[in-house]
């Protein structure tokens, strides 16, 4: 279950933050109160999740009473899931509070030097709980199966600001001290703060920027669509329910594409090209307002529903919004991802829908896996069931579980429910056991196709059947990122060391300013041992630490000695500046044999 917490003996209702950050100490220390609904009467201790942190003192208190110190003992950790820490609660108290201080290391912080960010004057810290770490910087039940509400004070060195995925309570600007409101009840892996030189720009009336001053407008432009999604994804799904939809840019280490934190998606700045054609992960960020943070996995070897549901409403978002022709692609490039993500794991159980998490960090399960067969999954059943129907359906689990915590199992139960017995012989339940337990896509899935892509692909076999670099270059002209990174990936592995400079030479490829068209070029670069590129490819993987964009370039090169020794030399100069959970991906790639 990924968590030590005790939760059949006490569950949290809400959370009391009063936390400093210590730039000079990497350290967030202060104190966490745990308002508690006791489930179990004779229960004498409280089990909390911690990873690495400093616990100085617990106290009990009763609802109104005084605080009285208690003790603790902290177990020995595990690799894993961190440290129980187990405090003795008398009777009648429903509070711990507990002092404490996060490790410089801590999983779940990312402390960037201002070298690290844009503005390259001031320091930046930004967390990022999912799925596990929101314990190596507070001690609480760790678990999405509990959802709480919470309220923070968060203290700041007084030429920064702070931001919390809650709703902020104005008046803090300049002062040092920010104090954040969380009213909807949320799993822990939705705590979110970041610190940093950040600026605010409206975008409408509930959607803005919050990012470095040198990015933010850059962002606005390429985010102004983002209302105009809030409003296509209510009329699909039902209102939604957060209040604010803001973005938050962090700068190029952040590991991931977007966390969906709720009121406020931290985002990587990679996805900022200028002609919004990343911005469908702005549609995916969002529609977790609806899966996930609305209604979330209960444990993560329920992530699909999560990520698959995301997945899905993504591609229905994007449609609305920009077409057919976008979504298509996105489909089309997702199936491409599944099936390089079931070559690249290595547990089988990480093949299928629902990975088998005994034991481990569920983020060494990660993997697309859930998130396009889950997308495929509900595809199919729109397919089966029709759109107006199956829009419904999901409305409907939209409304009846908000604000839950659910399973896999309930959603089966939903499902046959409310749409298999409602329309007898459509799809079998030997069907939707396929789909859950396979570590293929099922024969009788419902493909994507995209003709954008096939025409790429004419390109591409005109070009390798002899046609001239500068015809394809025309054709190049009007292509959107999707059809850039598609062509790529879908050239030969092995080519001419003359075709690969003569493109290059015409198409610009290593110098490309598109982080995920240079990602695919790299990638074919270093299948032929294409060394024009390799300088570049090393600045690249030194300024990003998005594991999406650098992660496949560290594995590629591993796979020979020479490659492995050049990947070596510029791990050593990237390592300082990625999140600690990239790091321990690469650590674990390049380990020696
Ligand atoms: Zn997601």
């Amino acid at each position: 279950m990924a968590t030590y917490a005790n939760i059949d003996a006490f569950v949290t209702k809400h959370l009391l933050l009063d936390l400093t950050a210590d730039f000079d100490a990497s350290s967030l220390r202060g104190t966490a109160e745990l308002q508690l609904e006791r489930r179990d009467p004779r229960a004498t201790e409280i089990v909390l999740d911690t990873r690495d942190l400093r616990i100085q003192k617990t106290e009990t208190a009763s609802r109104n009473g005084p605080w009285t110190a208690t003790m603790f003992q902290l177990d020995p950790a595990t690799p894993a899931f961190g440290s129980a820490l187990r405090v003795t609660i008398p009777a009648e108290a429903d509070r711990v509070r507990i002092t404490y201080a996060s490790s410089p290391s801590a999983k779940g912080l990312q402390w960037l030097t201002p070298a690290q960010t844009s503005g390259k004057k001031l320091p930046f810290l930004f967390s990022q709980a999912q799925a596990i770490q929101a314990r190596s910087f507070i001690p609480l039940q760790d678990t999405p199966a509990v959802r709480m509400t919470y309220d923070a004070t968060i203290r700041v060195p007084k030429d920064l600001v702070a931001v919390m995925a809650a709703e902020a309570t104005p008046g803090d600007k300049g002062s040092g001290v920010f104090r954040f409101r969380m009213p909807q009840a949320i799993p822990s892996y939705l705590i979110a703060l970041a610190v940093g030189d950040l600026t605010f720009k409206a975008m409408s009336d509930r959607t803005g920027i919050w990012a470095e001053p040198a990015m933010v407008d850059a962002a606005a432009r390429e985010f102004e669509d983002t209302e105009q999604m809030i409003k296509t994804t209510e009329a699909l799904y039902g209102p939604y329910r957060w209040g604010r939809y803001d973005l938050l840019v962090l700068p190029p280490s952040f590991p991931f594409g977007g966390m969906e934190n709720p009121r406020v998606t931290f985002a990587t700045p990679t996805v900022i090209v200028g002609d919004k054609s990343l911005v469908a992960l702005v549609a995916h960020e969002l529609a977790h307002s609806w899966s996930g943070n609305l209604v979330t996995n209960a444990t993560w070897s329920d992530f699909w529903l999560n990520e698959g549901f995301t997945t899905y409403l993504e591609r229905r978002i994007v449609e609305a919004v920009y077409g057919k022709r976008l979504a298509e692609m996105e489909r089309v490039i997702g199936l491409r991802d599944l099936a390089q993500a079931r070559t690249d794991v290595t547990e089988p159980g990480d093949r299928t829908l629902q990975p088998d998490l005994k034991g481990r960090d569920p983020d060494d399960a990660y993997s697309v896996v859930p998130y396009e067969q889950g997308a495929l999954f509900l595809s199919f059943l729109e397919a089966k069931f029709g759109r107006d129907t199956f829009d419904q359906f999901l409305r409907r689990w939209f409304d009846e579980h908000a604000f839950q915590s659910v399973s896999t199992g309930q959603f089966l139960a939903f499902l046959t429910n409310n749409l298999l017995s409602a329309h007898p012989g459509a799809v079998t339940d030997a069907q939707v056991q396929e789909w859950l337990h396979t570590e293929a896509i099922p024969s009788f899935a419902v493909m994507p196709t995209s003709d954008a892509l096939e025409k790429v692909e004419q390109a591409r076999d005109a070009w390798l059947n002899g046609g001239s670099v500068e015809s394809l270059a025309k054709t190049t002209a009007t292509w959107s990122t999707q059809e850039w990174v598609h062509f790529i990936d879908s050239l030969p592995r092995k080519l001419s060391a003359e075709r690969l400079s003569s493109l290059d030479r015409q198409l610009k490829l290593t110098d490309s300013p598109n982080p995920e068209i240079a990602h695919v070029w790299f990638r074919l670069a270093i299948s032929n041992r294409y060394s024009t590129a390799y300088p570049a490819m090393e600045r690249y993987m030194v300024a990003i630490g998005r594991r999406k964009l650098v992660v496949p370039l560290y594995r590629d090169l591993a796979a020979t000695p020479d490659g492995k020794k050049l990947a070596v030399k510029i791990y050593a100069k990237a390592r300082d500046g990625y999140h600690p959970v990239a790091q321990s991906t690469v650590d674990a790639l390049l380990k020696p044999t």
